[in-house]
């Protein structure tokens, strides 16, 4: 039987490894540095939103994040350093920053979240509860300027055929059941959301118990290759043979990828988390995204989180405390009846979104190989890709006719 070793065991690898397991045809392995689910997939929102069909680059998104850069309280922050990799992406970034990589790009990401949802629901029917709930997603707005932005989201939802609705003031009580202080909303019923951190450990349970081996706390220093073939991977308890290697390495895929000569042009992107458990007096019944602030308000069966910013820091996970009171305060801005307790009682948590600077994943064989894939690059919309993803790697692999059109996410687009 033919050996699949995958790198990283967060939402994209676990998920890879369920759809290729569904196959039946290979013998699977998935590798982490560190515990399975503790990357990225961890700590998220955990929405799963076909919403989100603007991809990071769209027009005016440079201006703002200018202008949110002299702000450190603001959602966006790039550390100042010299680093070729992020001048090359940035340049990447605003080359997409187009309505017309808008236009393209929507539809393809509107294709792949709703099945991605679809598959996600399924999903949680065979390997078990992980809370999700198709509740929708609200997005209050407080200015002008916000309300601008729903506009946009709207126009774009209603080009795609996409159910959304404008809800007033007065309602806005009514939907989120708690005390909303903003000027309207823009919901989304078609969205969903779930516990990621149930959710990968749901999957991690259900493919041990299908046969799949884990080898976590082991990091991957190298691929072996023989000319265009990958023949294993170098770990650090020693070599790996393997038939298919697949990087669904996060933010750290790059790194991996570079070592064959492909220059994938990613960027960690830096986000937090503060979670209360149990949830407070006064938590919203359904996911709310303020919109002015970039929070995301998540409420959980036995806990509640508030997630947001968006660092381009390079790999590191440091805390910045002025970032973390900021989501912590917007929180208390719209929600007037949240009883949060002590900034410090939550549980604070980093995680690093992979970004490509087009904002769509790449799902692909890597260029000059015949059996290196590349699942990453899914930014903002992990958890909610992660069933598709999964998915559509293991029609690749097998070469079966694949479920989604993958050509706007191949590698060699930016060459
Ligand atoms: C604050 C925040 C909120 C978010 N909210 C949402 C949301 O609401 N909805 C949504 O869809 N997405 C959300 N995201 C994005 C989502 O979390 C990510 O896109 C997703 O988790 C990426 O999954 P992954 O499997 O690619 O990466 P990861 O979960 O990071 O997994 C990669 C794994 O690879 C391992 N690894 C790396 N290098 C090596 C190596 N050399 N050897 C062995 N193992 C290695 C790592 O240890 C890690 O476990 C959010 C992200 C943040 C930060």
């Amino acid at each position: 039987m033919p050996s699949v070793v995958i790198i990283g065991g967060g939402a994209i690898g676990l998920a890879s490894a369920f759809f290729l397991r569904q196959r039946g045809d290979f013998s699977i392995t998935v590798i982490d540095q560190g515990p399975i689910g503790d990357g990225c997939s961890y700590g998220n929102a955990g929405f799963i939103s076909p919403s989100h069909v603007v991809p990071l680059a769209a027009p005016g998104v440079i201006g703002k994040g200018l202008r949110w850069l002299l702000n450190p309280e603001s959602p966006f922050y790039i550390r100042p350093r010299w680093d070729s990799e992020l001048f090359r992406w940035l340049w990447l970034f605003r080359r997409s920053a187009t309505e017309a990589h808008v236009t393209r790009s929507a539809p393809v990401l509107q294709a792949l979240l709703e099945r991605s949802r679809e598959l996600t629901s399924r999903l949680q029917e065979t390997v078990g509860d992980f809370e999700f709930r198709r509740d929708g997603l609200l997005m209050p707005f407080q200015s002008e300027a916000g309300r601008h932005e729903c506009e946009q989201l709207a126009r774009e939802a209603e080009r795609l055929g996409m159910a959304h609705e404008w809800i007033p003031a007065e309602r806005l009580a009514e939907l989120a059941g708690t005390k909303v202080h903003a000027e309207g909303g823009l919901f989304f019923p078609g969205d969903a959301h779930l516990r990621p951190d149930r959710f990968t450990a749901a999957l991690h349970r259900y493919l041990e118990q299908q046969g799949v081996r884990f080898q976590p706390e082991t990091p991957v220093t190298e691929l072996e290759r023989r000319g265009g073939q990958v023949t294993g991977v170098r770990a650090s308890d020693g070599l790996l043979a393997a038939d298919q290697v697949v990087v669904a390495a996060g933010a750290w895929s790059a790194r991996l990828v570079r070592a064959v000569g492909y220059r994938l042009p990613l960027q960690p992107a830096k986000g937090y988390s503060l979670t209360f458990t149990p949830p407070p007096e006064g938590v919203p019944l359904r996911p709310l995204l303020l919109t002015e602030t970039k929070v995301a308000v998540t409420p959980f069966r036995e806990a509640f989180r508030l997630a947001g910013t968006l660092e381009l820091s390079g790999l590191e996970l440091s805390i910045r405390d002025r970032r973390v009171q900021a989501i912590y305060r917007a929180a208390g801005r719209y929600l007037p009846a949240l009883r949060l307790p002590r900034m410090e009682q939550a549980e604070i948590w980093a995680g690093l979104r992979p970004c490509t600077p087009d904002g769509l994943p790449v799902v692909d064989r890597v260029p000059g190989t015949e059996n290196l894939w590349l699942a990453t690059g899914h930014a903002m919309l992990g958890i909610s890709l992660a069933a598709v993803t999964g998915e559509l790697v293991a029609a690749l692999i097998s070469g079966a006719e694949p479920p989604v059109d993958p050509t706007p996410l191949r590698a060699d687009r930016w060459r």
